[in-house]
């Protein structure tokens, strides 16, 4: 919002705002361009035209609006000076790629396998760039992992090297240009990659991953939830079952298997008790075997512990 850049109780007027904005655009992206370059095409650009014309006698509401319209030009005026890929990392470090069904090359070719992946089952909630929000996964989805307590993808190497898979990188890689939001759309018409797409149906992990994922519903645990929030403890025995169906089928898979937590994030997906709090509730274990549920939800739980992220596509 224009205001949030002005000092309280002083409008700085639209040209000043359209400059700030400007500045700092350029500044992110790690443009080559000064904003003297960049500033008549802005300021030529039909909506910002329209914002500094109407300004005086706009309501806060219009101006909003106006303000919206224009800082989408500012943008693109500030991309069209850096059109190209600086490697620079702010994409890799914000969030990992989602898999695409033609990303299975790189698990033929060796540049990607199971261990490197973690699923985010539907129901979850990730981080859609298209809404600008987090939402309910209407399907799975397979990612790259993140590092440990960052955002930052698994194959990014800070010092300097960038992606240490750049040659062979994710199609998300690949086709989400920060510098053109049109890629997203273009995305959106390929199938993103679920974990059958990696197993094979002979597989002896597959019967457990079917089972877990019949018995862990996430989207029927989460009305469980809310019921057992709202009509205090009504279905607190379903979610422990699926708090325990869940904690057995890992401690199985790792005795059967011997397969260690990063493979177990890529056949189960996140731990349900891990999900539970990223979709916002807090289940408390009292003597006796019983739970107590509590619903965080208004007080902003589940936004950033969240593995989806910017590059998750809801
Ligand atoms: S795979 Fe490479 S390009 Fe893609 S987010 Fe990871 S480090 Fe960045």
């Amino acid at each position: 919002m224009p205001n949030q850049a002005s000092p309280p109780g002083r409008d700085p007027g639209p040209e000043a705002l359209i400059r700030q904005a400007l500045e700092k655009m350029l500044a992110e992206i790690n443009s080559p361009a000064v904003p003297a370059d960049v500033w008549l095409a802005v300021v030529a650009g039909e909506a910002c035209r329209r914002l500094i014309r109407n300004w005086n006698g706009w309501t806060p509401q219009e101006r909003r609006k106006g303000w919206e319209k224009a800082a989408r030009d500012i943008e693109k005026a500030a991309y069209s000076t850096r059109p190209y890929c600086l490697r620079c990392g702010t994409c890799c470090r914000k969030g990992s790629p989602s898999l695409y069904r033609d990303d299975l090359p790189l698990f033929r070719q060796g540049t990607l396998t199971r261990l490197d992946l973690i699923t985010l089952r539907r129901g979850e909630k990730g981080y859609s760039n298209e809404a600008d929000r987090f939402v309910y996964l209407a399907e799975e989805q397979v990612k790259i992992r993140e590092k440990p307590g960052s955002r930052e993808c698994l194959f990014f190497q800070p010092a300097g090297a960038g992606c240490g898979v750049y040659e062979n990188r994710p199609r998300q890689c690949r086709i989400l240009e920060c510098w053109n939001p049109e890629g997203y759309r273009s995305l959106k018409k390929n199938k993103l990659l679920s974990r059958k797409d990696l197993l094979d149906p002979e597989d002896p992990l597959l019967p457990v991953v079917k089972s877990h994922e019949e018995r862990c519903q996430l989207l029927r645990l989460q009305e469980w939830l809310i019921r057992s929030v709202e009509q205090v403890g009504a279905d607190d025995e379903r979610v422990l079952e699926v708090i325990h169906f869940d904690r057995h089928a890992r401690t199985y898979l790792g005795e059967r298997f011997g397969l260690n937590q990063q493979h177990l994030d890529f056949l189960l997906g996140r731990p349900v008790e891990e999900v539970i709090s990223g979709l916002g509730f807090e289940v408390g274990f009292e003597p006796g075997n019983r739970i107590v549920v509590r619903d965080r939800r208004s007080e902003g739980r589940g936004q950033r512990s969240e593995v989806g992220d910017r590059r998750t596509e809801g």
